[in-house]
């Protein structure tokens, strides 16, 4: 890399086998960015690539000093490559784009612009969703479970193809989960979010290797980073089981002082019951407790 003025303008790129679609990739994402008019780099991530793409980041490098290239020493997934992006990028802004073309680079200059109106964080929105029915009702219910969980605004319809100010990117380099999801994370932190629509390209070529099970496991992964409430669950439980079955027991042993005044002929396996109940929410609350202090420990770890 030879001295070059400061970007203000950082495009991460993570890559994954994705030879087939760079050329035709960078050709087009170079067009849009020499005609924006800021100072730019753009690094790509090549997330432990089997095939010849990380070659073809070289090339590219050699003939065009903007470009970076971040080897990882192996296929890390997609998050934790963004993630080394973000934390390499040295412009102003960090823009998120894949590299399998369905992220329209044609949009880019509506991402700066609303940036430069003052957005922290500017977010895609996709118009014509072409995920399947599994992945897209698998993120839907994902993102509904995590705003209950998480209590923040999180979006079913933003993506990756997102901008952040350097102000958020400072914030975000703090965050050390290594399950994450970095859409997530982002939104997370707050700021002030505008969205930009686009409409999704089909693949350059190839398939998505974001697998849904990889998905899923990310999921559940970040919804645990990122709440603390199954932990409450049982306390919950407790805190109805126990109450209820103390009242049952006092109310029995009651009706057996007074001698069965309301008939309820109770025998000594319902006494046995009753006190099974209790016992089990006895459990169920000091399990609650337990979690209590675990989801302390969570939260300041
Ligand atoms: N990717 C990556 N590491 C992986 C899988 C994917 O860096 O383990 C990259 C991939 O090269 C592409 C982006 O992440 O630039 C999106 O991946 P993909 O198209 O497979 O998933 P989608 O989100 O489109 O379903
Ligand atoms: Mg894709």
């Amino acid at each position: 890399m030879n001295a070059r003025v400061k970007p203000v303008l950082s495009v991460v790129v993570p890559v994954y086998n994705e030879a087939a679609s760079l050329p035709h990739f960078f050709t087009s994402l170079h067009t849009v960015l020499a005609g924006v008019g800021v100072a730019y780099e753009v690094i790509f991530v090549d997330d432990g690539s089997l095939d010849a793409s990380a070659r073809l980041v070289d090339d590219f490098c050699a003939r065009d000093n903007h470009i970076r290239l971040l080897k990882l020493t192996r296929n890390f997934g997609k998050e934790i490559a963004t993630t080394a992006g973000i934390h390499a990028a040295a412009g102003d802004a960090i823009l998120m784009l894949d590299a399998d073309g369905q992220h329209p680079v044609e949009a880019i200059p509506q991402f700066i612009k609303k940036w430069q109106q003052g957005a922290k964080v500017v977010v895609g929105r996709p118009q014509n969703r072409k995920a399947g029915l599994v992945k897209r009702l698998g993120s839907r219910w994902f993102y509904w479970l995590l705003r209950r969980l998480v209590g923040a605004a999180l979006n079913s319809d933003a993506t990756d193809f997102r901008l952040i100010d350097s102000e958020v990117q400072t914030v975000f380099n703090r965050l050390t989960e290594r399950s994450r999801i970095t859409r997530g994370l982002i939104d997370w932190l707050g700021y002030k979010h505008e969205y930009v629509s686009y409409q999704e390209n089909p693949r350059l070529a190839g398939r998505a290797t974001q697998s849904f099970r990889k998905l899923s496991k990310l999921a559940i992964d970040s919804a645990i980073s990122l709440s603390i409430s199954p932990l409450y669950i049982t306390a919950y439980i407790g805190a109805v089981v126990l109450p209820l079955a103390t009242l049952l027991g006092m109310g029995m042993i009651l009706d057996w002082c007074l001698r069965d005044p309301l008939h309820v002929h109770a025998t000594g396996s319902a006494y046995l019951n009753v006190l099974v109940l209790w016992l089990i929410g006895v459990l169920l609350v000091s399990q609650g407790i337990i979690g209590l202090y675990l989801s302390h420990i969570h939260t300041e770890t």
